[in-house]
């Protein structure tokens, strides 16, 4: 059986590594057909289709789309877009144009905290002048001294509660989907174990999901457990949602799970790669 990782992150988001390069390893580690999914952003596209070509894999042109739902932040995966849409590429224009207006205000957000110099810090760290993250600041406040390392800074900074956050209005869930769709994509609800609502509120979340056209559930991540494996595997199927599978790897030494590293999906899931 062929193996997906179809979430992963490069420098043309809050990767480590260039896209070139995430593709060598991915290939390197056996995966057998990959997507690169960038935050809000499909520029590292044609670097990583090359280096797909040079590797003899299969490559998918992806990205991973900043949504607002009912106050939460969710991610939607679009797989298979034509990056070059001009309504995906006017969306995505708008969501990082946010992006650098929240990284203003997580910076004053900080100062206020006594923490100067993080919008300096951050660009430091920042790959794509196109893009700025958490991440990007979350690395700042690490070599600082604030926090050991980046998964430690999102327990005791930049989260509701915490200093140095600032809400934020992303696209709106009808949006994210309409614009994938309109690129020709597949929209997946990328990594569901990270949202913290109850098992109502995430039914009535993938209802509206696969109502405004959504196809998948990304039932595997590096962020969940084998027992959410079979729990989201099982969301899917209610939900008449196939399923996905993503490492969401960022980096060597950021991230705990390699490329590829999944299981194969459970059974009784439709894989989003079914038809393609
Ligand atoms: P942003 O989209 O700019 O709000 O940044 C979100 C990014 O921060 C995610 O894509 C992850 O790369 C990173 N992130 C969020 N929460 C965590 C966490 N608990 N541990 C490590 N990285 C995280
Ligand atoms: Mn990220
Ligand atoms: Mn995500
Ligand atoms: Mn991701």
């Amino acid at each position: 059986m062929p193996r997906y990782d179809l979430h992963c992150h490069s420098t043309h988001s809050d990767g480590l590594l260039a896209p070139a390069a995430v593709i060598a390893r991915a290939a390197a580690r056996g995966v057998d057909v990959i997507a690169l999914t960038d935050h809000d952003e499909v520029s590292g596209t044609a670097e990583a289709q090359a280096a797909a070509a040079a590797a003899g894999i299969a490559f998918v042109p992806g990205a991973e789309l900043s949504v607002s739902w009912e106050g939460l932040t969710i991610h939607v995966v679009g797989l298979r877009i034509d990056p070059a849409h001009p309504a995906l590429s006017r969306g995505l224009e708008a969501i990082r144009e946010g992006r650098r207006t929240r990284a203003r205000r997580m910076a004053d957000a900080l100062a206020e905290a006594g923490i100067r110099g993080a919008w300096e810090g951050a660009l430091k760290y920042v790959t794509s002048e196109r893009l700025v993250s958490r991440t990007h600041f979350a690395r700042f406040l690490v070599e600082a001294g604030h926090a050991r390392e980046v998964k430690d800074v999102f327990n005791r900074y930049l989260v509701r509660g915490k200093p140095g956050y600032v809400s934020h209005s992303w696209a709106t869930l009808e949006e994210a989907v309409g614009w994938i769709r309109a690129a020709g994509g597949d929209a997946v609800l990328a990594h569901p174990g990270r949202y913290k609502v109850t098992t109502t509120r995430l039914r009535r979340l993938l209802g509206e999901f696969r109502d405004a056209g959504g196809t998948a559930l990304e039932v595997l991540s590096s962020s969940h457990t084998p027992a959410q494996f079979v729990e989201f595997a099982n969301h899917a199927r209610a939900a008449g949602l196939r399923g996905s599978s993503g490492s969401d790897w960022h980096g060597p030494g950021e991230s705990w799970m390699d490329l590829g590293g999944l299981p194969p999906l459970p059974a009784g899931v439709v894989p989003v790669w079914q038809d393609w």
